[in-house]
């Protein structure tokens, strides 16, 4: 039997994946990685539909954003010279750490402005990293929203 009341929240998850390239100072040469993105978003079941959202609906709303950096030389995205300090560092440093913030701070704005998504946060995006062709990620990044401003 269900307990009373609504205390509870259901995470959906979402993956994309892109593969582009970057060099970092331990690794100075340019080179290729797989990444992968996972979108969580937290929320309450809508009884009229036995979901959270539609999980299709979710996965399309963020796959533009992964796409933007598919097949891309990191260092060379022109969203990564936006005015945020963060966000410029990732220019320098597209690293695991600095692409998960990237994704919070371009997806959350747009999502909670979304009508289809009311009632729902965007409450983690985790950034996976992978050798080209090893499928299996050796390192992920994962970002909480706490109080995001620009
Ligand atoms: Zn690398």
């Amino acid at each position: 039997m269900l307990v009373h009341g609504n205390a509870y929240e259901i995470d959906i998850t979402v993956s994309h994946q892109f593969n582009a390239s970057h060099s970092l100072p331990m690794r100075p040469e340019l080179h290729h990685h797989d990444w992968e993105v996972e979108f969580t978003i937290s929320g309450k079941i809508n009884p009229l539909t036995g979901m959270v959202c539609d999980m299709l609906e979710l996965s399309e709303f963020f796959q533009p954003y992964v796409e933007k950096l598919n097949r891309q030389n990191l260092h060379e995205v022109d969203d990564f010279a936006q005015d945020n300090e963060l966000v410029k560092v990732t220019k320098r440093f597209p690293t695991c750490d600095t692409l998960a913030h990237y994704f919070m701070w371009r997806t959350v704005p747009n999502f909670n402005h979304e009508p289809r998504f009311r009632g729902l946060t965007i409450s983690k995006i985790m950034v996976k990293i992978a050798e080209p062709d090893d499928h299996e990620p050796w390192g992920w990044a994962t970002i909480r929203p706490t109080n995001l401003t620009s």
